[in-house]
């Protein structure tokens, strides 16, 4: 059944010239169960709004696809009218590069969200755009698990194209590392699975630069049995900002043996009750309650102004853990956020407490930035490193810790008229960071960093090769986009 009696004839008269080639083009060949929103719409806005409104895309549509077919008719559109488009899910990514995409046609994908598990061949199949909670509830109610990241609304499928770090890597790796096979749609719109056996260059390309080569229709995973109970330790603190140099020389010592099942995120956050800039720790871990308050006790010596320690059920943690500050709070769209990352080799004490410093002087010379954080993930690696590095394309498994420096305006401030605080503080970072160069997750990257920073020099050419391959006219360049040729 095709599209019918969603446009007004009003509307279409107030069309800009690109989205009165495209509609008729939908039109055609769009499901019935499929949606279109103009920019002149009303509730156009709302269709389309991002995690981070810093640095977006702009849209003249955007059409809420219903199935395979109906994405294939919006990319073939955009195709043919020349408009550049962004498939969506979770929309929770950030980066410069979206302001790439200007009037261009948003694919929203955001029906494509049935999870299965199946709990005897220990396999999860997610479509496109599930989220975390969705599935870890699924799985929890199955009695299993597997890595996520850390925060509840985030693409399930969106995360793992980069890699995707969260608390269980000490035990099950890093996402793509349980990921069996996915079916994807290429930019050409015909569809292929990848898995080791299949495609298998394209498979090993998807796991770490998974943005670039088209959509992912549904991915399966391998999952594992639950943490005994289903429970961990949910250890949360808060601490001066001026006991920065003694927090992070203890953090470092864990650093050195950290035990798999425990994983650390730690940042610095102006605290409006308690009226001053602190250090907020939450510590997980996936065992027992003996276990984890013995791995803890290190944070619990450190005389913290507030704690809160508690046994959780695995899919409550997303919104319990940092007092409840991972919850709801990071779902909220359209704030002016940005986001600079760097990966450390190394836990450098003294950057960490000019790093604090300068946060303090950031936000208290431009008060509108009080709800940025300096965000220090310290997860557990021994999973991730007994993967060979070039099983994937994710660059660096010799990391021991991804830090965000995540800018938050109320204002119109921008990062630059902070005189560059979030850079400043990631190039102190990164000349401490025990790396060669600057090395970062590319889902916690800025946009404005090289491609060997992002995707490592040692990838690129077999990135490159399979670019050229797949996505030779940069179709699905909006996002970390990698080049056809390196070098
Ligand atoms: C608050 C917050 C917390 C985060 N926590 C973590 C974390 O703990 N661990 C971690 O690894 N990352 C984390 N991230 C980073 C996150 O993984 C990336 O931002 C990711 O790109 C978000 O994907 P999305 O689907 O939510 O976003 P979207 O903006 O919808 O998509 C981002 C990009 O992924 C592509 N994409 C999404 N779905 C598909 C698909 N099905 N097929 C093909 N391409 C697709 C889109 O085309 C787009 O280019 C976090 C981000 C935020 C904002």
């Amino acid at each position: 059944m095709k599209l019918k009696n969603i446009f007004s004839l009003a509307l279409i008269s107030t069309c800009t010239q690109a989205c009165e080639t495209l509609l008729p083009c939908l039109k055609a060949g769009l499901s019935s169960a499929a949606t279109i929103s103009f920019k002149d719409q009303s509730t156009f806005l709302n269709e389309s709004i991002r995690y981070a409104a810093l640095y977006p895309p702009s849209f003249s549509a955007v059409v809420k696809v219903a199935s395979a077919e109906d994405i294939a008719v919006a990319i073939k559109c955009a195709a043919r009218t020349n408009t550049s488009f962004l498939a969506t899910s979770a929309r929770h990514g950030f980066s410069t590069t979206l302001t790439s995409i200007q009037n261009g046609l948003e694919i929203d994908t955001s029906y494509l969200n049935k999870i299965q598990v199946d709990a005897d061949a220990n396999e999860l199949i997610v479509e496109g755009a599930v989220i975390f909670q969705d599935a870890v509830d699924d799985l929890y109610t199955a009695g299993k698990e597997i890595s996520t990241g850390s925060c509840f609304c985030v693409g399930f499928v969106g995360a793992t194209l980069g890699g995707g770090v969260g608390r269980l890597s000490g035990v099950h790796g890093l996402m793509i590392d349980s990921l069996l096979s996915v079916r994807i749609m290429l930019p050409n719109t015909t569809i292929v699975e990848a898995s080791t056996d299949q495609n298998p260059e394209l498979f090993w390309g998807l796991r770490g630069a998974g943005f670039n080569f088209g959509v992912i229709l549904n991915a399966t995973y391998r999952i594992y049995d639950q943490t005994p109970q289903g429970l961990h330790l949910n250890a949360d603190f808060k601490f001066p900002i001026s006991q920065a140099a003694s927090y992070y020389g203890n953090l470092s010592e864990v650093a050195k043996a950290q035990p798999a099942p425990l994983a650390i995120i730690t940042y610095f956050n102006f605290d409006p009750g308690l009226n001053e800039t602190v250090i907020t720790a939450n510590a997980v871990y996936a065992g027992p309650e003996s276990e984890g308050l013995a791995a803890v006790q290190f944070l619990v010596d450190q005389n913290p102004i507030q704690k809160n320690l508690t046994m959780v059920p695995w899919n409550q943690l997303l919104t319990a853990s940092a007092f409840g500050a991972t919850g709801p709070p990071l779902c909220i769209k359209g704030d002016r956020r940005a986001q600079w990352g760097v990966g450390v080799e190394r836990l450098d004490v003294e950057t960490y407490s000019q790093v604090a410093e300068k946060f303090v002087e950031m936000i208290t010379k431009y008060p509108a930035s009080k709800g940025s954080v300096v965000d220090m993930q310290l997860l557990p690696t021994q999973a991730v490193v007994a993967q060979p590095d070039d099983s994937t394309a994710y660059p660096w498994r010799n990391l021991i810790s991804h830090i965000n420096i995540q800018t938050l305006y109320t204002d119109n401030t921008t990062d630059d008229e902070t005189t560059g605080y979030p850079r400043l503080m990631r190039d102190m970072l990164a000349k401490t960071a025990g790396t060669d160069d600057l090395q970062v997750y590319v889902s916690y990257s800025h946009g404005d960093e090289s491609l060997e920073s992002l995707f490592g020099a040692h990838k690129l050419p077999r990135l490159a090769a399979l670019k050229k391959e797949i996505d030779p006219h940069g179709l699905f360049n909006a996002y970390h986009p990698l080049p056809t040729q390196y070098p």
